[in-house]
């Protein structure tokens, strides 16, 4: 039967039974439900008296041990080996105590009968009477293993929440609403480097804020309590990261966790939290941000100019495309490309390439607002996406703004420099569905722009892609063109003003594409030049030309020379020099029988490095011929400076010869200033009997046109000569 049972049926007997009796088995079970063993100390006999009660602890009962034992046999029949001694103690203690009135306790193990190990408490108690005799000694045993179990684990659990609390530098604190006071202790002070004693236990948060919190983050941990204090939220909790300073100088961070517990009427019963010392963890955050930023500065910017490279800008108009797929966006892409840094890199070197880049990137970002991003995608090639503008008017002023910078004068090492470039601007989405879409369109626009004269800028038109595609399409034939035997050279003659007698043949290309027909090199050369296949292209050329050279000396026409167009990129490259060289060695032809054009452009572009190569190979005994001259920008004067041998008037000049007066003027300056120069002239495109009598007045030396002959194919150009020879 269950204890409570028993309890209840005892209480229901009532008047029926008897009284004292029901009290003492009351007792009896509380006892047994309380695990407490009552004794009795017989002082006459010397022996322990025990009933069931005090056995049953001991896992036995009267029945087996009798109802009463020595001290000596509780000792050594019960008592955990290790304890006898102070139990033994205790015992002697209880006998010959000298007060009044003892109360004794203590804690030890015994030993059940089962070999059990428990623990008990033993509570003594002994009177004397006024001759200081012992009358009575008694006391009760109690089983307080679970207790005690539970006692060392909690305690061991608190050993380790401060041990952890210890490891995580985390300190408790609370906050006494009725004196408005904190109330830290020796753990909460260490993170602060100081103690309770000398800080005290109680501190006004004022205090606290002036004492230990860093001046610039008082502001951040004031909004915090005031936060705290303005929630009726019955449970709030907050944390705050802030500085602290500790009493010996050194700032470290911490990050402090608020709870504040409220009534239903919204009061603040409760505050409480923890301090933690975060400081390592945020040097590392910040190392680790730092870290960060570098890589995502390497990766995204751009070493040179410190713009955004192409992996940010492709991102970046990315981006936009998405938003502007969904109508959140809009804007425009300028693509902006420098004329002709080839030529600065090839004549002045990398270093002066670098600067005019930079400068340009700096230039271009002055220009556009900051919205805008502005980065370089490679090479001399920038990109500006600028979200939010697509009046063209607007796109307009900046795009001529960016092309005016840029060709404003750049000065390097006392050196001053002029550089264009052209742009393509193309709209999102407007002109594009997809990032590759846009730029590609922009690009395509800016080629437009430099095919219509560099140094602007044009905006993306459906008609561009048609272009590009085409241009792709023709580039892809011109260069199996070769191979194929697509290529040939024309000869027009070149003849004596005065006998009208050949000197020589200009040796011009022509391309019978077999998809596309008869193309004029006026397209063919630029495309071959832009696609860098003018070199090999140059170079069948001028071994077909020394070949025809050979066939006329052959013939024993020795002095009849080929003339050969060069193109500029031609001539700034290293090894033409030796290219020359070698194909006039190839073909068995002499260096007076060739003779190279070269443009007046070509020259300005790259002068010094031109010239030198003009005078090595005039030194060799080529024949240096001006092409087209009249169509550039070089002076007569800056003419004094060029090895040429021969100077081509071009033919829009003498077209103007039965026109215009005084271009008649400038055609008799410009024959007399090259012969005073020591040079021949040649008018090209003579077309018309009066030309050619002006021509001859005036003293010029050659003519070349079609007034004379055509260009021709090589049989032709050989039977021309064979009837116009000077023999
Ligand atoms: P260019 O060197 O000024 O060649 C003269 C051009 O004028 C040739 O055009 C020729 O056919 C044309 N021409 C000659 N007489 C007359 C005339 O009386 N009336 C008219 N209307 N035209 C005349 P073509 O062959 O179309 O060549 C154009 C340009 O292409 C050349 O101008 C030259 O700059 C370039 N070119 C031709 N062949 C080569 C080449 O092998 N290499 C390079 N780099 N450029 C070349
Ligand atoms: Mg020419
Ligand atoms: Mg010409």
């Amino acid at each position: 039967m269950a204890h409570e049972e028993k309890v209840s049926k005892i209480m229901k007997q009532g008047k029926a039974g008897d009284r004292l009796a029901n009290s003492q088995e009351i007792l009896s079970l509380a006892a047994s439900l309380a695990r407490l063993g009552p004794w009795n100390f017989n002082l006459e006999k010397h022996v322990f008296e025990f009933n069931n009660e005090f056995y049953s602890i001991y896992g036995t009962d009267i029945a087996k041990e009798g109802g009463f034992m020595t001290p000596e046999k509780y000792l050594h029949e019960f008592v955990h080996p290790e304890d006898i001694t102070k139990v033994k103690e205790m015992i002697q203690c209880m006998c010959s105590f000298r007060e009044q009135e003892f109360i004794g306790e203590m804690e030890h193990r015994i030993i059940r009968r089962d070999g059990a190990t428990r623990i008990i408490k033993a509570i003594s108690s002994a009177s004397k009477d006024e001759c200081g005799n012992i009358i009575k000694l008694y006391g009760a045993n109690q089983d307080i293993t679970e207790r005690k179990i539970l006692e060392d684990d909690i305690r061991s659990n608190e050993e380790l929440v401060s041990l952890a609390a210890d490891l995580a530098r985390l300190a408790p604190w609370e906050y006494i609403e009725g004196i408005r006071r904190y109330k830290f202790n020796d753990s909460f002070y260490a993170i602060y480097g100081t103690d309770v004693a000398t800080e005290g236990e109680l501190m006004a948060p004022e205090v606290y804020l002036k004492e230990f919190v860093h001046p610039d983050d008082a502001a951040v941990v004031k909004d915090c309590y005031e936060k705290a204090n303005a929630s009726r939220q019955p449970d709030y909790v907050n944390q705050v990261e802030h500085r602290i300073i500790r009493r010996d100088g050194e700032v470290r961070w911490i990050v402090s966790r608020h709870r504040t517990i409220r009534d239903e009427h919204g009061r603040a019963i409760h505050r409480f939290g923890t301090n933690q010392d975060i400081t390592e963890r945020k040097l590392t955050e910040e190392a680790v941000r730092k870290k960060t930023d570098e890589i995502y500065h390497l990766a995204y910017t751009d070493a040179l100019t410190g713009l955004a490279n192409r992996t940010r800008l492709n991102e970046c108009l990315q981006e936009e495309l998405e938003l502007a797929i969904c109508g959140m966006s809009v804007g425009f892409v300028l693509f902006i490309d420098l004329d002709d840094l080839k030529t600065v890199n090839d004549t002045l070197g990398h270093s002066y390439g670098d600067i005019l880049i930079a400068e340009t990137g700096k230039r271009i970002a002055e220009n556009i607002g900051n919205n805008a991003i502005v980065g370089r995608i490679g090479g001399d090639e920038f990109m500006v996406i600028a979200p939010g503008i697509t009046e063209k008017t607007a796109i307009d002023r900046i795009a001529k703004n960016i092309i005016w910078a840029i060709s404003q004068e750049v000065r390097i090492n006392d050196n001053s420099f002029h550089i264009s470039a052209s742009a393509g601007v193309s709209m999102y989405p407007a002109d594009g569905q997809t990032a590759e879409e846009i730029f590609k369109n922009a690009d395509n626009a800016m080629y437009a722009a430099k095919n219509s004269g560099k140094n602007g800028w044009r905006f993306y038109d459906a008609e561009m892609h048609k272009t590009v595609y085409e241009e792709m399409l023709l580039t892809n034939g011109l260069r199996l063109s070769i191979e194929r035997g697509e290529l040939s050279l024309n000869f027009q003659p070149q003849v004596t003003v005065t006998r009208g007698e050949v000197i020589g043949f200009e040796a011009l290309l022509r391309w019978n594409s077999y998809e596309y027909g008869s193309i004029l090199p006026s397209k063919f050369i630029p495309l071959a030049e832009k696609k860098g296949l003018i070199h090999i292209i140059g170079d069948w050329v001028l071994r077909e030309a020394c070949k025809f050279a050979r066939k006329l000396a052959d013939n024993g026409w020795f002095t009849t020379f080929v003339s050969v167009n060069i193109s500029p990129l031609q001539l700034i490259s290293e090894d033409f020099v030796c290219k020359v060289c070698s194909i006039l060695n190839e073909t068995g032809v002499k260096p007076s029988q060739i003779e190279l054009e070269i443009t007046e452009n070509a020259l300005i572009e790259s002068h010094s490095q031109s010239v030198s190569r003009l005078n090595e190979l005039k030194a060799m005994g080529i024949r240096l011929a001006l092409d087209d001259f009249g169509t550039g920008y070089s002076s007569l004067t800056y003419l004094q400076s060029l090895p040429t041998t021969t100077l081509k008037i071009d033919k829009t000049f003498v077209d103007t010869i039965l026109v215009e007066g005084k271009q008649r003027e400038i055609i008799k300056t410009i024959i007399a200033l090259a012969h005073t120069m020591g040079m021949a002239v040649v008018a090209e495109g003579v077309e018309e009997k009066g030309q050619i009598e002006f021509l001859e007045k005036y003293h010029c030396d050659f003519l070349q046109g079609y007034a004379i002959c055509c260009p021709v194919s090589e049989s032709e150009a050989i039977r021309f000569y064979q009837e116009n020879s000077r023999a």
